[in-house]
Formats: structure tokens, C-alpha cells, sequence
């Protein structure tokens, strides 16, 4: 049978990694829906190549420059139907034609075309994971409630996942979370006031794309993933332990309860997770590099310097606090990994904003028990707030 697909964020790096998958299976894959944030350029490039039926341009102002670049290719496709925004991103993920959504949207931006998958019925396969650290219950609860799948994208999680599968939850004690302690994994503390851009975009295993590199530069990224498997799988905030291994082959492990521990091996290439995401519960074989054991490899394993890297300590404790907390940590660092990127903040700024945003939290009167809507209104909040130390 074949699978027919939405690819939200087609243009990013998992977005261009899915297409790759998808070019690698054309038996197994049809594209109904492609749909970017501004890359018009691209977007349309892949149309041509994988003939969707829906496109969509997330940023409002470029859909008239999509719409004429179409206008030279209109005999190539003749049927596209073109739309914009939030609203198109969710307006493809609920079509009834499509079986399985991949969001690979940067940010909070996917809370509401994921949410609306799920509500439609899609098998999810989320790479987006900001909107499960911000919405966690929402999602988590919907998915439940309508019995869709949300399949991990993130290779940490994907990793869990596999190791999971088949077994009963009483028989796993722990979670551990592999990092690679980013491109500042051996620096001092104090070495960090003066990192450029540059240099904590330049990270040593994977190929990612600009706001995650920097998360995983500032290990930001895996306090997003600790509280991101606190929802996938479940999992108590005690029970979800995170360690360092630079070399990045080991993509996770699970800890059983008589203290054996299962792990995940792979090479650092992103279409192993996407490829298992789109085929679960099949494994096909592709023309892929797989790993070599024979290949020299190393594995270490160190713990995290708390003070290096104080994201994953307030992770913890946002995660745990929960309510609208988790929200305003990922739309404050959002923001403060965009003010970075653009040279307005140094590297520090970005912790220095998101604990300035997380204590002003504790100051409003948040809903404990938050409904999308208020989740939205303090994704909103804390933005503002972040700017406020911006600026
Ligand atoms: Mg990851």
C-alpha cells in the first residue's frame, strides 16, 4: 500500500532528510501536501520533483511570490492548490487523502497543525519538539483519546522507542538520554561569555539546522528532550537521566528493572529516524551508510558539568513544575536563540533570558492546569518578556 504523506517544514534540514527517505522508497511514499515556512526557492524545486497536490508557504507575504514562480511551471503542475500560514499548515495536515503528517516545523509554530493531525486521525511523525515541551498534555492526551500514534523523529527518542518496543512498561526502571555535549563540551565555564555564532554552529556530529544547533550547543536541546520524553513515553522526571557521549553512536538507551540496559547504535544520520518514523512498524532496506563495528569505534560516556551547561538542572525543574512553565522556557530560548543568531546577544544571553523569563513566570497568576489556548497566551507572554531583556 502506498503511505500518502504531508511533509510539514519540507524545506528545513529533517524536511530536505524526509524527501531524501521518500526518494529512496518511491513504491512506498506518495506527497500530497508539502508545506515551508519562507524558502520559496526550494519549495518550489521540490514540487516539480515530487508533484504534491497542496503547497503551502507558511510566511504570509510570500505566497504571491509563490503563486507566480508556479505561474511559469503551470503545465508541469497543472493541479497544484497553493495556501499560506498557520491555517495552511493545518488545513493540509487534516486532509482526508492523507494517511501520515511529518512535522518538521522549527518551534511552537507546530502546536496547532500537529494538534490538528491528531484530531483528524493522522499517524504523527514528530520531529517538531517544541510543540510537544510546550503542549505535552494537549498533544499527548488528544492522541490517546482519538488512538494515533505519535512516532519519534528526534533520534533519541526514535532510539527509546525501539528499544521499547514489545516490552511491557513495568519492566523499565530508567531512560537515559544520550548527548554530545555540543561543540563547548570541554570548555570552562567561564570560556563561553566570548563564543561566536560561528563556533556554536559548528557542531561535531550531526547535521542540523541553525536553532537546534545552537540548542545543542547550549544543551538546551536536551533539556527540550528530557521533558519531551517525559511525554512520549510517560516516564517520571526522576527516572529520565541524561549523560554525554560525544562520539553520538549510542542514540539512547533504557535501563530494565534487574538493571540490564538496552541501547540504540546507529550512525549520526538523521534519515535512520525519519526512515523508521514513515515505515514503522516495517523495516525496509535502504542504500543508506550503517554502521561498521569493525570501523574503529570508540564509546565514553561522561556526566554533564552543571555548571557548563545549567539548561538541563532548569529543565528539570521547569519539567517538573510543569503547567505553562514548559511553554514559556521553549518560546523564551526561541527567542533568545534568534537574538544570538542575528549578533544582538552573546552565547550566555541565551540562559541569562530564559531564567529571566522562567522566574518572571512564577510572578503571574498562569493557569496551573493550562488549555491550549492559555498554553498559546504564555508561549505569547513569554516572548514579549525575552524581548524586553533583548532589547
Ligand atoms: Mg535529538
Amino acid at each position: 500500500m502506498i503511505k500518502k504523506l504531508a511533509v510539514l517544514g519540507s524545506t528545513g534540514s529533517i524536511g530536505r532528510q524526509t524527501l531524501e527517505v521518500i526518494r529512496e522508497f518511491p513504491e512506498r511514499f506518495k506527497i500530497i501536501a508539502l508545506a515551508a515556512g519562507s524558502n520559496v526557492e526550494l519549495l518550489v524545486k521540490q514540487a516539480l520533483e515530487f508533484k504534491p497536490q497542496y503547497l503551502v508557504i507558511g510566511r504570509q507575504d510570500r505566497f504571491l511570490e509563490l503563486k507566480q514562480r508556479l505561474d511559469s511551471f503551470a503545465a508541469q503542475l497543472p493541479e497544484v492548490k497553493i495556501l499560506a500560514g498557520v491555517e495552511g499548515f493545518t488545513e493540509v495536515a487534516t486532509l482526508a487523502e492523507i494517511d501520515q503528517v511529518l512535522t518538521a516545523v522549527v518551534g511552537a509554530v507546530g502546536i496547532k497543525p500537529t494538534l490538528a493531525a491528531i484530531m483528524a486521525g493522522k499517524i504523527v511523525a514528530l520531529a517538531n519538539k517544541e510543540t510537544l515541551v510546550a503542549a505535552g498534555s494537549i498533544i499527548t492526551e488528544a492522541a490517546r483519546k482519538i488512538g494515533v500514534r505519535i512516532l519519534p523523529v528526534d533520534s533519541e527518542h526514535s532510539a527509546i522507542f525501539q528499544c521499547l518496543e514489545g516490552r511491557t512498561p513495568d519492566g523499565v526502571s530508567k531512560l537515559w538520554l544520550t548527548a554530545s555535549g555540543g561543540p563547548f563540551r570541554s570548555y570552562r565555564p567561564s570560556d563561553l561569555e566570548s563564543v561566536t555564532v560561528e563556533q556554536a554552529l559548528n557542531h561535531p556530529n550531526w547535521r542540523m539546522g541553525g536553532k537546534i544547533t545552537i540548542d545543542s550547543a547550549t544543551m538546551f536541546n536536551k533539556g527540550l528532550e528530557i521533558i519531551e520524553a517525559h511525554w512520549l513515553f510517560g516516564m517520571p522526571f526522576d527516572e529520565i537521566k541524561v549523560v554525554i557521549h560525544p562520539e553520538s553512536i549510542v542514540h539512547s538507551m533504557i535501563q530494565m528493572v534487574d538493571g540490564s540496559c538496552i541501547a540504540h547504535l546507529g550512525l549520526c544520520d538523521m534519515r535512520l529516524p525519519i526512515q523508521y518514523a514513515l515505515t514503522f512498524p516495517d523495516r525496509l532496506k535502504s542504500s543508506f551508510p550503517a554502521l561498521d563495528f569493525l570501523d574503529r569505534i570508540q564509546l565514553h560516556f561522561e556526566p554533564v558539568n552543571p555548571e557548563l551547561f545549567p539548561a538541563i538542572d532548569l529543565a528539570y525543574e521547569v519539567g517538573r513544575r510543569g503547567g505553562s512553565l514548559p511553554a514559556a522556557l521553549n518560546a523564551a530560548n526561541e527567542v533568545a536563540v534568534a537574538a544570538f543568531l542575528d549578533g544582538k546577544i552573546r552565547f550566555t544571553g541565551i540562559e541569562r533570558i530564559v531564567s529571566g523569563v522562567i522566574g518572571d513566570h512564577q510572578k503571574e497568576r498562569f493557569q496551573s492546569d493550562p488549555d491550549l489556548e492559555e498554553i498559546l497566551a504564555v508561549d505569547a507572554w513569554a516572548r514579549r518578556q525575552a524581548q524586553r531583556f533583548i532589547l
